[in-house]
């Protein structure tokens, strides 16, 4: 979801639910610790200047390696008996990249890591910009650049399309996000039991 939609408050409930069925899971986001990681988080703060079209060149770098680095990737994690939730995978360039770079090249980019990664399951935070920006706003913690309403806006309807799309072969689950945290949480958890079995 966009930035404010609860994302880091349903994960972790999540992953605690998941811990108490068992299950070992890892929590991932994007972009990552590795130097293009860095690099992206010093622009987006602001700290260094780049064009979009290169961000997003560095965005894919920096999820190619997130999925296939041979020592801490995810892909050598899942080996490794972990499960992994992930706050943003591939869907989330169509999303923010779709007014830089061409659709094409996104597909492209995105039909790579799906053929490396596919996710078993996705799930959107559907909540009204307005007030993801209100959150945003209240919660006081530094603001980062693509954090504005227009960009909210924007990137939240990009979302709605990218999953039209190029939704059809994965199993994504539009989640009305404008509830109590543990109506969400409880909704997202049935989906999970229902398609993924209870460990
Ligand atoms: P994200 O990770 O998507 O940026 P957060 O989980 O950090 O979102 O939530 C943003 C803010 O909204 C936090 O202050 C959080 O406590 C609050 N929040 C999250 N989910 C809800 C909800 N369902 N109802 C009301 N407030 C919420």
């Amino acid at each position: 979801g966009i930035d404010g939609s609860g994302k880091s408050t349903q994960i972790n409930l999540l992953k605690e639910m998941f811990e108490k069925h068992g299950w070992e899971v890892l929590l991932e986001s994007e972009p990552t610790n590795n130097p293009v990681g860095k690099m992206i988080q010093e622009v987006m703060t602001g700290k260094i200047t780049l064009a979009n079209e290169s961000l997003a060149a560095l965005f894919l770098a920096n999820r190619l390696e997130h999925i296939s680095n041979p020592i801490n990737g995810l892909n050598q994690k899942l080996k490794n008996g972990y499960n992994i939730i992930s706050s943003r995978y591939y869907f989330s360039s169509y999303a923010f990249q779709s007014d830089a770079v061409p659709l094409k090249w996104l597909e492209e980019s995105g039909e790579l890591c799906k053929s490396i990664l596919k996710a078993d399951l996705t799930f959107y935070l559907n909540i009204d910009p307005e007030l993801s920006y209100e959150r945003i706003i209240k919660r006081g913690k530094q603001v980062e650049l693509f954090e504005n309403k227009e960009k909210l806006v924007k990137t939240h309807n990009q979302y709605l399309n990218a999953f039209e799309l190029y939704g059809r072969d994965e199993n994504i689950f539009i989640i009305n996000a404008e509830k109590s945290i543990q109506e969400i949480h409880s909704e997202i958890w049935s989906i999970v039991e229902s398609k993924l079995g209870n460990a």
